[in-house]
């Protein structure tokens, strides 16, 4: 057995209780690693773990729900293929919340992932696998999914540095939708430089993706180390209520640090961000109830026993068998938004905040070369501790989804611990395509810690 995989399974083996991997097929793996030991690039010889609503051929994907257990993608999707073009090793699949909605990854049908920080508490979600599986050092590098902060809320609470990059720098194809005008695909790895590497070879256009961007991308690597971050922008109209005393307090320690580094430090205001959760809901749902369609049993999805008598009873019962609960609460919450009458007042209403968000940041962005914001509101919490409240569990998503809402890139980067030894994460957020600099920032951040 090759060295990578023999080290990968002995890691694996011994953090199963934290249930961190969907898949890991050791036949397909020895196959795998010994055609990639001949593909030399910056990739080679590292391992990749991948979140399971990302295509790759031979594997399942399950998304983490009991509908597509059985399913085994018979494609590559496009940041699978250069990252194997790269020579990196594709170890297997983690775990998520069902189709990316949630914020814990307790919403998978396989079972919750635990912190490997703290095994008690939950490692974020939806990209809740792929964080844990670097802070468990199971693997170099991880990709996730981030729709409303589902890469660096999970990176924040693992103790781990997670990059949403700008809408459309990344190609989606072979990602499963969630809703489309929010996902992305990014980075989760130990340090900001890794995370530039895996930037680097899965970033810029794809002609698979029309939502792909034509924008050229950067070397992301080569200014790493000169940070031309200057003034950094801090809402701190923000930082006054409802957050958590432990975070505020390592919130305010990274701005000192980085004052006395030499960073000006700029009041900015967001005054539309109260309204991102609400917007995001509302969006995410309505685009989540139209993608989901496909998931009926006959063209995706398992079918349930009983059948049904008519064609809606079949696709209804296939439905009502294979969702779990969050994914039929957001399913309906769409599908209500999107319904005449309520359209205008929800979906449209959305829509044009959305717009105001986007200018918030502009303008904030005209101010300041980046923007630095808590990445959740509180350290991670106790497994089962949010899961009977979806709202409360919707509101640790407060300082991410206006992110995903504007389409900027948004770097979540280790910030310490509680006093109880919970990581805590900040978030660098810059202009669209301006992941050089927010990868700089992280850097100089990293290099203070
Ligand atoms: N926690 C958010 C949600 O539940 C974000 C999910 C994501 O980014 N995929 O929708």
């Amino acid at each position: 057995m090759h060295s990578i995989l023999s080290d990968f399974i002995r890691q694996y083996e011994s953090t199963r209780d934290l249930n961190i991997m969907v898949t890991v097929d050791t036949s397909w793996l020895e196959d795998h690693v010994r055609k990639q030991s001949s593909v030399k690039g910056p990739l080679s010889g590292k391992t990749v773990v991948v979140k399971d609503n990302i295509n790759v051929r031979g594997l399942p994907c399950t998304c983490g729900s009991a509908f597509l257990k059985n399913y085994v993608s018979p494609y590559n999707a496009t940041v699978i293929e250069r990252i194997m073009k790269a020579g990196g090793i594709i170890a297997g699949k983690a775990n998520m919340d069902e189709f990316a909605m949630g914020s814990s990854t307790e919403y998978s049908a396989m079972g919750a992932t635990r912190n490997p920080a703290a095994p008690d508490h939950v490692p974020g979600g939806s990209s809740g696998g792929s964080a844990a599986a670097v802070a468990a050092g199971l693997t170099d590098y991880a990709l996730g999914s981030d729709t409303g902060g589902s890469i660096r809320q999970p990176a924040a609470f693992c103790g781990v540095v997670g990059l949403k990059p700008t809408y459309g720098r990344v190609s989606r194809y072979g990602l499963t939708a969630f809703a489309s005008s929010l996902d992305q695909v990014g980075p989760l790895t130990r340090t900001v430089r890794q995370s530039a590497e895996l930037l680097q070879v899965i970033a810029g256009k794809d002609a698979c993706d029309a939502s792909s961007s034509e924008t050229e991308t950067e070397d992301y690597l080569a200014g790493l180390e000169k940070d031309t971050v200057r003034s950094v922008g801090v809402p701190f109209h923000l930082l006054e209520e409802g957050l958590h005393p432990e975070v505020k307090a390592r919130f305010d320690e990274t701005v000192r640090i980085l004052e006395k580094h030499g960073k000006k430090i700029v009041e900015i205001s967001l005054p539309h961000l109260r309204y991102s959760i609400a917007a995001y809901y509302i969006l995410a749902t309505a685009e989540a109830s139209s993608n989901l369609a496909r998931f009926d049993g006959v063209r995706y999805g398992s079918r349930n026993p009983g059948n049904g008598s008519t064609i809606d009873d079949f696709y209804a019962e296939n439905r009502e068998y294979g969702f779990g609960p969050e994914v039929k609460r957001r399913i309906m919450l769409g599908t209500f938004v999107l319904s005449s009458g309520y359209y205008d007042a929800y979906y449209a209403r959305a829509q044009k905040v959305r717009r105001l968000i986007y200018e918030d940041f502009q303008k904030a962005l005209n101010k300041a070369d980046a923007i630095l914001l808590p990445a959740t509101p509180n350290p991670p919490f106790r497994l089962g501790e949010h899961l009977d409240d979806p709202m409360a569990m919707y509101l640790s998503d407060i300082f991410t989804v206006s992110v995903n809402i504007a389409g900027i890139p948004g770097l979540s980067v280790p910030a310490g611990h509680t006093q109880d030894g919970l990581p805590v994460g900040i978030q660098i957020l810059g202009g669209l395509y301006e992941e050089s600099k927010v990868l700089q920032l992280g850097n100089t951040l990293e290099s203070l810690q």
